[in-house]
């Protein structure tokens, strides 16, 4: 870069309105401050670091050597805020944003490992005597000029004493005088020279360089794979866990009873209604297994990101009433449960996968005629809102969830007390599914509840707005 960029001299005009810009004076404010920072600095790093291992034997120094570094490393954080804000120069980040979340532990040794720790340690420990440094030449810079310029007072001084100044001296002191003023501007040049220079030390140590950053972005990019790859491991794990112990009840049951069955066909006892209760027994279970396989199918895909949805302007008062006919007639007959629906009227189409959609509340609805006793009631609402969402709202009169269940009622096989004091009900997979059909369809889902008196649970979708069908 020439001399002439770096002073911000391109034309002669320039030279002289060096003293007309605002970045002169930040520069200025910059290095006069230089020098009592690069001294506090000083002072607290010392003493932090003699008090430090002066206690290290009784173990406190070790905190109070990471909390300098800490503190240090905060330092060297504002150094470079303040040269991007007085200096105007171009800093690159002194970190890559970690995507994943670490320990106080792993985090301090990420500090430890950057080497930007170490170079903005330096930058601030180089504060002091380029502080000093710089301090001594603003003086020097400005003082000399102005005194320069000055001059002639002294011959005003003398003739106002009366004393009489003979013409060599009057030549000298003009002479000083005009040789003040230009170089009281070209000592702002000066300045302005050196505040470039510790700008460019600024930019050097206080932000990482290209290599560094790709290092720091590979870094980060193999922690976060790291973490998602020990979290997918400890989810494998728990499914093999729940998968196993759901499986084992319906399996032994089946199995009791075809035993039960070939005993019965040799023994003589086994009457056919016993036969027929034992077979209907191993159907039901039967069924319960391919639905837990079916249900884990979908969690799966989920999981992959293979749950392909085709959403599209849907019109949830049909999915109302479809879900409503299904169900009606069953939770009447089965569950004396009476299931009613309430639609608002000129509701607009929402963004949903239609059949993805039915899935979602005949799940819900099912749920809520499951765990509400004989005699109650169970509504499905909808409603608008506001003008960008509909509410889909399943409410029982059932026996509800206790508050603090409540958070946990969307996990994979989650089931309440309650329910798993039940000998029926499913395996706690159904709102999991719910929760990952409803996200992918850009919606919300969450839940209500009080025990003894029921739950309601609330899918929240998008309403399809004009001009985008
Ligand atoms: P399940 O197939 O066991 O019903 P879900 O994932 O659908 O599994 O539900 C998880 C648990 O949440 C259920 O076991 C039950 O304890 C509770 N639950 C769900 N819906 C209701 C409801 N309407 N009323 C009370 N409890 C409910």
């Amino acid at each position: 870069m020439a001399l002439s960029q770096v002073l911000g001299v391109r034309t002669p005009g320039d030279f002289w309105r060096v003293a007309l810009t605002r970045r002169t004076y930040r520069n200025l404010l910059y290095l006069l401050t230089a020098f009592p920072l690069g001294l506090t600095y000083f002072v607290l790093l010392i003493t932090g670091l003699s008090v430090a291992f002066s206690l290290i034997v009784i173990w406190v120094g070790i905190p109070l050597l990471v909390l300098t570094g800490l503190m240090w490393r905060k330092l060297g954080e504002f150094e470079r805020e303040l040269a991007i804000m007085w200096l105007g120069v171009q800093i690159p980040p002194m970190t890559h944003p970690a995507g994943e979340k670490a320990s106080l532990w792993q985090r301090l040794q990420q500090i430890a490992r950057d080497p930007m720790t170490w170079k903005s340690l330096l930058f601030v420990f180089l504060k002091f005597p380029v502080g000093l440094f710089s301090f001594i030449i603003v003086l020097l810079a400005l003082a000399i000029p102005l005194s320069l310029a000055a001059t002639p007072l002294l011959y005003l001084v003398a003739l106002v004493a009366g004393n009489s100044v003979d013409p060599l001296t009057v030549l000298i002191l003009t002479a000083a005088a005009i040789i003040g003023v230009p170089c009281f501007f070209l000592g702002l040049h000066i300045l302005n020279g050196i505040a470039w220079l510790q700008g460019q030390l600024a930019r050097l140590l206080l932000g990482m360089s290209e290599s560094e950053r790709q290092v720091a972005e590979a870094r980060a990019a193999a922690r976060v794979a790291q973490a998602q790859a020990a979290r997918a491991d400890q989810s494998r794990r728990e499914l093999i866990v729940n998968v196993s112990h759901e499986l084992r009840t319906p399996i032994a049951s089946i199995r009791g009873h075809i035993e039960s069955l070939q005993m019965a066909q040799h023994q003589t006892d086994g009457s056919p209604a016993n036969q027929q209760e034992y077979l209907e027994i191993v159907s039901r279970e039967t069924e319960r297994l391919s639905e837990l396989v079916d249900d884990l199918l979908a969690l799966a895909r989920a999981e992959a990101g293979e749950l392909r949805l085709t959403l599209e302007p849907t019109d949830a008062d049909g999915v109302v009433e479809e879900v409503w006919a299904t169900l009606a007639p069953l939770a009447k007959r089965e569950r004396q449960v009476t299931l009613v629906r309430e639609i608002a009227p000129d509701l607009p189409p929402v963004w949903a996968d239609r059949a993805r959609l039915v899935q979602v509340l005949l799940n819900l609805a099912r749920n809520a005629i499951t765990y509400t006793p004989a005699g109650g009631i169970v509504s499905i609402r909808l409603a608008q809102p506001n003008a960008a969402h509909l509410a889909l709202s399943v409410a029982d009169t059932g026996i509800g969830i206790p508050e603090e269940e409540l958070p946990r009622v969307f996990e994979r096989f989650y089931r309440t007390d309650a329910s798993r004091a039940r000998t029926t009900g499913g395996f706690g997979l159904g709102l999991a599914i719910v929760r990952d059909l409803v996200q992918a369809m850009g919606g919300t889902v969450g839940v209500a509840s009080r025990v003894g008196q029921g739950s309601t649970f609330t899918v929240t979708l998008n309403v399809v707005q004009q001009g985008a069908r």
